[in-house]
């Protein structure tokens, strides 16, 4: 298939599909429980199921699967054919009920659940969410789906994200009615997820047991060059890397995938994709669908892509930034500043709504980012700091200024600022987007959060905006209806709120540490690690908010606050278990071979030349074998720590991860990576930076 248009979606089982094979009022039906996210009517679940297959084996599929989001920050997928044997006969026919459609029974008991279900009664369910597409890929009939436990409770994100879209819509409602709905009636969340990944050659990756086991090296001297030139980024892409990228567009294409940008980024081998904005809910989908197919296609290209938020030191790491705006049912984005006085107001009041939001919830944006991975790269000087803050641009924050104050705004069209009878100047969006090193950026008419890592699930940080932005809402509907004179009202609602949060409006240096020092002054959190974040999770305002807006309950979000400090702790072991394992199998004996050959020369050399000869190797000898004594005693060390660790219990052993056995794991880097520099490359047994950064031609 040539023509893009026609192969766009061709592996989807989307609406029109849809439309053209069902009779008319299963698929109304369909639509209104996609939307409403009621339950799925079974004898609609029959018909739906049986056209379903037969379009699905029609474009090869010879399985079905529900695909589902556990709490692992990929997709979980168990395959069953169609097949069924023909009673009474003896072949098979390919068949797909409606009940097969709509819920599954994967034996799931060792997927996480932080203490939901004991294995005893380990099973959870998966349910078809209508409002997302199937799709067929690799001969699988893939059917996007919740996973819950019995007794309702979720178990993924995929459920809590499709609560929080209602929360937000919810509250919406409230505040576009008191503005007579001109607007529209109700709006969804928009996401547009930036992927940024790093491309290396497989065979150099296979040669690294901790790209392999962890994403990321754990060692390794700098490369010669870097990124100091700057010649990367959007420089000309290499052609074994294009090949990749136009094999991916095709494949993201036929899955419905929005596939848009590529290009390099700033480190080595470093690339992003960008897709178009769609809802939320099918956004995450399709960035997991991107980062799989990611995946897979690299393989097919004898490359590994590589998620992880910092796959190497001292070069970018990769990021994920989530463009989130909120779009009506009648197509109008509600934070593109207006062209009418009243539009204008309700664009005020939504930008209020996200600045009091991101000011009262810095730490659950902080955690909806929290992983082992993404605090490398926060605050690495790539990526904004730990330190949440919002960048309005200069203008727009004048305009609040003005509004505050009640004084005369005096930028390019003076004007006096009284909401509800004046039009804002036009904003031209370039003004508002040259501030990259904020983590929370208003972009013009969208918002641009950037302080999520490339392998995090985007359903995290849409869960925590669309749920916090809903709360601000909620609390000025509540505010507002029944309001006498809604103008004043309104001006009064707005100037307060700007006075009580103002703090979090920051358009300067995110990455200066005179802005660390600022952030304190105002009294913003800084929490720089995952360890350090979590406990605010389970907070009591935090569990209020998550229950009024019917997002969490109090146990679901014990259990995954419980999920994300093992994660944390996993990984963290994980790592010092590869580095003993690398450095004693290979690290320490390529050294002490080195020192070997260094000890036979010196003999030698010393025997022709005598005793004064050789000094540089017995210099080179001397560093060799000094490190790795210290090298060993390292190990030593990490190696006790990381069996304490294993002894504590969940917080604080996450507390002990990030306080004692990331230290260690430091210290025992500085060692190898001193003595990459000295040792013959004879010896040395892993590829360098140098060669995994350059791998790819
Ligand atoms: P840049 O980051 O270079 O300014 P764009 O503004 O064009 O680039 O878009 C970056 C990402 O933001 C893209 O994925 C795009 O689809 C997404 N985006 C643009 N508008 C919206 C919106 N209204 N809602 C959500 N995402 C959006
Ligand atoms: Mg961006």
């Amino acid at each position: 298939m040539d023509s893009i248009p026609e192969l766009f979606g061709s592996a989807v089982f989307g609406d029109e599909e849809m439309k053209a094979r069902l009779p008319k009022e299963i698929y109304d039906s369909l639509k209104a429980t996609a939307e409403s996210g009621a339950r799925l009517r079974e004898d609609v679940a029959s018909v739906v199921a049986e056209k379903m297959k037969d379009w699905a084996t029609e474009h090869g599929a010879t399985h079905f699967t529900h695909w589902f989001q556990p709490m692992t920050n990929i997709t979980a997928e168990k395959h069953d054919g169609f097949i069924s044997p023909v009673k009474g006969g003896e072949g098979v026919i390919m068949r797909f009920s409606g009940k097969e459609l709509s819920y599954g029974e994967p034996d799931a008991s060792s997927l996480p659940n932080g203490g939901l279900r004991n294995t005893f009664e380990a099973r959870g369910y998966t349910a078809w969410d209508p409002s997302s597409y199937a799709f067929v890929k690799d001969g699988t009939l893939y059917i996007p789906s919740v996973f819950c436990s019995y007794s309702g409770e979720a178990l993924d994100k995929k459920t809590p994200l499709l609560r929080s879209i209602q929360a937000l819509g919810r509250e919406v409602s409230r505040i576009l009615s008191l503005f007579g709905n001109a607007s529209g009636r109700t709006a969804t969340p928009t996401v547009g997820a930036e992927q940024e990944y790093f491309l290396i050659d497989k065979s150099l990756y296979l040669k690294r047991p901790d790209l392999v086991t962890c994403g990321r090296t754990l060692f390794g001297a700098p490369p010669t060059k870097g990124q100091e030139l700057h010649d990367h980024y959007f420089g000309a892409i290499k052609p074994r890397v294009m090949s990749f990228m136009a094999d991916l567009d095709k494949e993201l294409w036929k899955l419905g995938v929005l596939a848009k940008t590529k290009h390099n980024e700033a480190a080595p081998s470093q690339h992003e994709l960008a897709p178009i904005f769609i809802g939320a809910n099918r956004a995450n989908d399709h960035n997991q669908l991107t980062m799989s197919v990611m995946r897979a296609t690299a393989e097919k290209h004898g490359l590994v892509c590589l998620l992880h938020e910092k796959p190497f030191k001292g070069v970018n790491g990769s990021g994920k930034h989530n463009n989130w705006s909120l779009l009506s049912d009648t197509g109008v984005n509600l934070f593109e500043p207006g062209e009418t006085p009243s539009e204008n107001a309700q664009f005020l009041l939504f930008l209020t709504a996200v600045i009091k939001a991101v000011d009262e919830h810095q730490d659950l944006l902080r955690i909806s980012v929290a992983s082992a991975s993404n605090d490398h790269r926060l605050g690495a000087n790539e990526a904004p700091p730990a330190i949440v803050s919002v960048s309005l641009g200069e203008e727009l924050t004048e305009i609040l200024r003005a509004l505050e104050k009640g004084v005369t705004y005096k930028g390019r069209k003076k004007i006096q600022m009284e909401i509800g009878a004046d039009v804002l100047p036009k904003i031209p969006k370039d003004t508002t987007d040259r501030n990259r090193t904020s983590p929370f950026a208003f972009t013009g008419n969208k918002f641009e959060f950037r302080m999520p890592g490339s392998s995090l699930s985007v359903s995290d940080p849409n869960i925590i905006l669309n749920t916090i932005v809903a709360d601000a809402l909620k609390e000025f509907a509540d505010a507002l209806e029944g309001s006498a004179n809604f103008n004043a009202d309104l001006n009064d609602l707005i100037r307060r709120e700007i006075v009580r949060h103002k703090r979090i409006i920051f358009n300067g240096d995110g990455y200066s540490r005179e802005w660390a020092e600022e952030a304190k002054k105002r009294g913003l959190l800084n929490l720089a690690t995952t360890a350090d974040a979590l406990p605010y999770f389970v907070k009591d305002e935090n569990i209020e908010l998550f229950k009024r807006h019917h997002v969490f309950t109090e146990t679901e979000l014990r259990s995954r606050y419980e999920i994300l400090l093992e994660n944390y702790s996993t990984s963290v072991l994980f790592e010092a278990l590869t580095v003993l394992e690398m450095t004693r199998h290979n690290i320490i004996p390529a050294a002490e071979e080195y020192e070997n050959e260094l000890c036979d020369v010196i003999m030698k050399k010393s025997s022709i030349l005598g005793e004064d000869s050789a000094s540089l190797e017995r210099k080179i000898l001397k560093d060799v074998s000094d490190l790795n004594e210290k090298l060993a005693a390292l190990m030593i060390d990490l190696q006790e720590k990381a069996e304490r660790a294993k002894t504590l219990s969940s917080l604080e052993k996450a507390t002990y991860c990030k306080s004692e056995v990331r230290p260690a794991m430091k210290n025992a880097r500085e060692a190898i990576d001193a003595l990459e520099v000295i040792v013959d490359a004879a010896f040395w047994r892993f590829p360098t930076y140098n060669d995994l950064l350059y791998s790819v031609n």
